[in-house]
């Protein structure tokens, strides 16, 4: 049994559970990996655009680099431009040495501006009108050697050089008109040639011209060319180095403060937006001033510190705005030629992730945050509830550097989802095990009975062999003895006679009760409800019964709460019914105490017969089985002279339920047993 219930339950089980672990631990590496692979996927595309983001954001400043890389000074129109379109607060081009280049020149372009040695012959000549200007004071005199001078010279700066000195003498002269035109030729033609000192002659002759007006009253012409100068200088025109640009400025705008009252109208305007423009001028150039000798140098220590300096950088200082660095590194050589440095005022990424990562995100199912490392985010999934930050990354071109986090959202866990499947499972197993032990039992009970059935079958057939061999045997013992005439009296062949009746009448017995009961198995024999008499049927019975038992002596009594007693039964079957009982009584009890009492009573429309005895009794563990068919109990296997072959009260139990009634035993054991049958007076419809 333990082995049969090792074997059925314990392994089929096992195998159920070990099967169920397996496929979820299967189906868990599954989610897993899809998880895992989701969101690596979508973390790729997340990740490439939030690079593509920082890119389009360097990309300008890297396009200006890598074009005029070239140049050998800043091209600062495409500097204004890229100013304007990245809406950049300020935009500083620096030297290798982290010198201003731009929005001004930080350090005076290197090199002398002496003017070219001249040829011996003319140099001499240019030193006696020399002597003729300073010593002699001859100045009408001293202009004609310039510009006689000036007519053998070919470089264009000694040209410029000698029509200056030319208009000085003429200026002091009467010859106002010739002074003009020749500080007119200067202001056309020599317009960025470089004095001794490295300043352009537009911009000094255009003071001294200024000046020469002045002088001759002509105020408002003065004005407007102060103005013009003021404006060419803040357009950028000559490239000056801030100390002369901060030079001339500051002395041309001293002077148009002064003559702007002269001027009227559209051009007192522009000489006040102009004023205005060089004050910011200054500003920018303080401002900048300030930016590089404390934030830049921060921030160009983070950068090297970062190995950053040769590389396209966006700075991340304060919150929301952030300065770009984009150097220009020489591919020949590796050495930084210049770098470009981009204020902006706020950070249009955040903004931007927000708008194109979050439903990047929310169509994978998963959260993203892009965050500084100490953990302050910048931007993110809406209301980022992710179970764990599954993935992460840094950014590239960014400093501090950025981290791009991302994870499963927590209304998509794969925990959840496990966890339901195991309990799906788990559900399965064991209603997989109940159903195979209900099984097993279903089979166990089977088998048990069918060995029960087969012990009884076997019992059934020792049983009714015995039965038909001893009143076989008295036959033929008798037939013998009348055969061969050993009899001495005709008493004795009236015996003999009486014997074979009787024993004839016992096999005829027998063998309707086992016909009885096989028709019965088959159903095959219909009952015939008939109104009879009980009390009559029963005394008969009874007579019958003591009849049959011969010279024993019975005690019997016979009750009945009424007659006639009438009920609708088939007399036969009950007939039958009675005589089992009555018979059992008798077979079950001793022979020097047996003593029987019936009784008929009625009880609620019910007739109820009980047929009670003093015998050997029941053992309680028999009660149960005495109705079974070829059940025979061990009072009948005991008492060897009991004939039977444990088919009476199967009978008895058919016949009462076909009339739709009940039998039941109350018994103890050595005490005695009490048989009671209730069955309904009527048929029922
Ligand atoms: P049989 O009498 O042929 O053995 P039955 O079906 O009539 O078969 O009875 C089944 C068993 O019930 C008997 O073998 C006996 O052990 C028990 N039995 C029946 N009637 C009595 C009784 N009146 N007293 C004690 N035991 C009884």
């Amino acid at each position: 049994m333990i082995v049969l219930f090792l074997i059925g339950i314990i392994l089929p089980t096992g195998f159920l559970v070990s099967l169920g672990v397996h496929s979820i631990r299967t189906e868990t590496t599954l989610l897993r990996r899809q998880a895992a692979e989701r969101i690596s996927e979508a973390s790729a595309s997340i990740q490439i655009r939030a690079q593509e983001s920082i890119g389009a954001l360097l990309k300008p400043y890297i396009d200006y680099t890598q074009n005029h890389s070239s140049l050998a000074a800043p091209d600062i129109a495409a500097l204004k431009e890229l100013k304007r379109q990245e809406t950049a607060s300020s935009l500083i081009l620096l030297d290798p040495q982290d010198q201003v280049l731009f929005p001004y020149l930080e350090v005076p372009p290197a090199g002398r501006f002496a003017l070219p040695d001249l040829p011996l012959a003319q140099a001499a000549r240019l030193r006696a009108a020399e002597r003729t200007e300073f010593q002699d004071r001859d100045f009408s005199v001293a202009a004609q050697e310039y510009e006689t001078l000036l007519a053998t010279v070919k470089n264009p700066r000694w040209k410029a050089s000698l029509l200056t000195r030319m208009a000085g003498c003429l200026s002091k002269t009467s010859d106002r008109d010739r002074a003009e035109a020749a500080y007119q030729q200067i202001l056309t033609d020599f317009d960025s040639e470089l004095t001794e000192n490295g300043d352009p002659y537009g911009l000094t002759t255009a003071l001294q011209l200024a000046e020469f007006w002045q002088g001759a009253g002509q105020q408002a012409q003065a004005a407007a060319l102060d103005l013009k100068t003021l404006q060419t200088l803040l357009a950028g025109h000559w490239s000056l180095a801030w100390r002369m640009e901060d030079f001339y400025g500051h002395h041309i705008a001293d002077r148009l403060e002064k003559e702007k009252q002269i001027l009227s109208g559209a051009q007192r305007r522009a000489a006040d937006e102009t004023l205005d423009h060089w004050r910011q001028r200054q500003a920018q150039v303080r401002d900048i001033g300030e930016f590089m000798r404390t934030r830049w140098v921060a921030l160009h220590a983070q950068l090297a510190s970062a190995h950053r300096l040769n590389v396209p950088t966006l700075l991340l200082s304060v919150k929301n705005s952030a300065v770009i660095y984009c150097p220009y590194v020489d591919p020949r050589n590796e050495e930084r030629r210049f770098s470009l440095v981009a204020m902006l005022p706020t950070l249009p990424l955040v903004e931007k992730w927000q708008r194109d990562l979050q439903p990047l995100a929310a169509a994978s199912q998963i959260d993203f945050r892009i965050g500084l490392p100490d953990g302050t985010p910048l931007a993110s999934s809406p209301q980022p509830a992710a179970a764990r930050w599954a993935w992460q990354r840094p950014l590239e071109n960014v400093l501090p550097t950025l981290m791009l986090q991302m994870g499963e959202r927590r209304d998509y866990p794969v925990e959840r989802a496990v966890s339901q499947r195991q309990k799906v499972y788990l559900a399965m197993v064991a209603l997989a095990a109940i159903v195979i032990l209900v099984a097993l039992y279903t089979v166990w009970y089977a088998v048990r009975r069918e060995m029960e059935v087969a012990q009884l079958k076997a019992g059934f057939v020792a049983s009714i062999s015995h039965e038909l061999k001893t009143p076989l045997s008295i036959i033929s013992l008798v037939g013998q003895t009348l055969k061969l005439k050993r009899y001495q009296s005709d008493e004795e062949v009236e015996d003999y006679y009486g014997m074979l009746a009787e024993e004839t009448d016992r096999l005829k017995g027998l063998i309707e009760e086992v016909l009885d009961f096989s028709r019965l198995l088959e159903n095959r024999k219909p009952y015939h409800r008939r109104e009879t008499d009980l009390v009559t049927l029963t005394q008969t019975t009874l007579d019958r019964c003591l009849r049959s038992v011969g010279p024993r002596d019975v005690h019997t009594t016979f009750q009945s709460s009424q007659t006639p007693f009438l009920a609708s039964v088939d007399s036969d079957a009950m007939e039958r019914v009675i005589l089992n009982l009555l018979d059992n009584a008798i077979k079950y009890s001793p022979v020097e105490r047996t003593s029987l009492a019936v009784s008929l009573r009625q009880d609620n429309g019910d007739a109820v017969l009980e047929v009670k005895d003093q015998g050997y009794g029941i053992p309680s563990d028999e009660i149960g089985l005495v109705f079974e068919r070829f059940y025979r109990g061990r009072s009948a296997t005991e008492h060897q002279k009991t004939n039977g072959v444990g088919l009476g009260l199967s009978l008895v139990r058919h016949i009462v339920q076909a009339h739709g009634g009940v039998v039941s035993v109350r018994s103890q054991k050595d005490v005695g047993s009490t048989f009671i049958v209730r069955f309904p007076l009527k048929e029922k419809p």
